[in-house]
Parts: structure tokens; C-alpha cells; sequence
């Protein structure tokens, strides 16, 4: 009897424990039914080759082979090296912070007001202001843009036969 995935009715590996299409955790859920999801499918050309991204970076990076690719879908090159697939698809990254500017512009603000220069301790304090405000731009970034990229990376899904990107929720 064949085993599909729940969420998406993909055709699994008795032994699978992610589903290669959809990455739905299928080890405890499985059912054995098969009915439609017509949702799972690109909503451009309406092909049902499509893969969740999240999976194709996984099994383009990693160089395991845990996820064995159903017929239908594209074979995964395997291997240590990242395939170009699953580098495009690669999820959003948090940004570093870099406060090293804003320590030395500080630094030209404090040496020029030691030393009555008031247009050097001026222009260094403004450029340390704006390094702070770039600082404070990025950790806005990481706290509030970042996760609803990445949230939208997780639930996004690549079409095989158009190349669309689109988000399944
Ligand atoms: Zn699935
Ligand atoms: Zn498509």
C-alpha cells in the first residue's frame, strides 16, 4: 500500500520521514488515502511539479541523500558542493551589525573636542550618529523584516516547469 503525504498528496518512500515536495514532517501523520489538493499547484501554469523551497536548499546543500526525489520531480544533484538550484533559493540571512565605524567616528568626535577643534568633533559626531542610525536600521531589519522573509522563504514553493516562486500558506 502506498503512503502519501497529507498535505500536499505526494507519493512517499514507505520509509520517507519529510515529504520531498512539500516538506511536511510525514513520519507519525501519513495517511493513505489519496484525494486532491488542487492548491498544490503553481498558480502561473498550473503544473503540480512544483517543491517547497526550503526542501530543494536543503537537499542541493546538504549532500545527503535523506531526501530521495519522487520520478516526477527533478532529480537533486547530489554532492558537496551547492547545486545552482539550491543556491537561488537560498533563504533571507540576518544582516551584522558593524559598530566599528561608529566607535571610530566617536572616537574623531571626542579627540576633536579635546582639542578645540569644533568642526572635527562636529563631523565626527554626526557620522557616529549616522553609523548608530544604521545600527538601529538593521536591528530593525533582524527584528521585524527578517522573520516574515523568512516565515514567507518557509512556505514558498518553486515551480518546475515555469520557474515561478509563489507562497503556499
Ligand atoms: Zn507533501
Ligand atoms: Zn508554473
Amino acid at each position: 500500500m502506498s503512503k502519501y503525504c497529507s498535505r500536499c498528496d505526494t507519493e512517499l518512500n514507505d520509509d520517507a520521514i519529510f515529504c520531498n515536495r512539500c516538506g511536511n514532517k510525514v513520519a507519525e501523520n501519513h495517511i493513505e488515502t489519496s484525494y486532491h489538493h488542487s492548491d498544490f499547484a503553481c498558480p502561473r501554469c498550473h503544473s503540480e511539479n512544483i517543491q517547497s523551497l526550503p526542501i530543494i536548499y536543503q537537499s542541493g546543500s546538504s549532500g545527503t541523500n535523506a531526501i530521495t526525489a519522487a520520478d516526477k520531480f527533478i532529480a537533486v544533484t547530489k554532492g558537496n558542493t551547492m547545486t545552482d538550484l539550491a543556491r537561488s533559493v537560498a533563504p533571507p540571512t540576518k544582516k551584522e551589525e558593524n559598530w566599528w565605524p561608529t566607535f571610530v567616528f566617536g572616537a574623531l568626535a571626542y579627540i576633536g573636542f579635546e582639542n578645540d577643534s569644533t568642526i572635527l568633533g562636529l563631523i565626527g559626531g554626526l557620522l557616529a550618529v549616522g553609523g548608530f542610525y544604521s545600527i538601529y536600521e538593521i536591528d530593525n531589519y533582524n527584528k521585524n523584516v527578517f522573520p516574515v522573509e523568512y516565515d514567507n522563504w518557509q512556505n514558498s514553493y518553486l515551480c518546475h516547469r515555469c520557474g515561478n516562486v509563489f507562497r503556499i500558506n
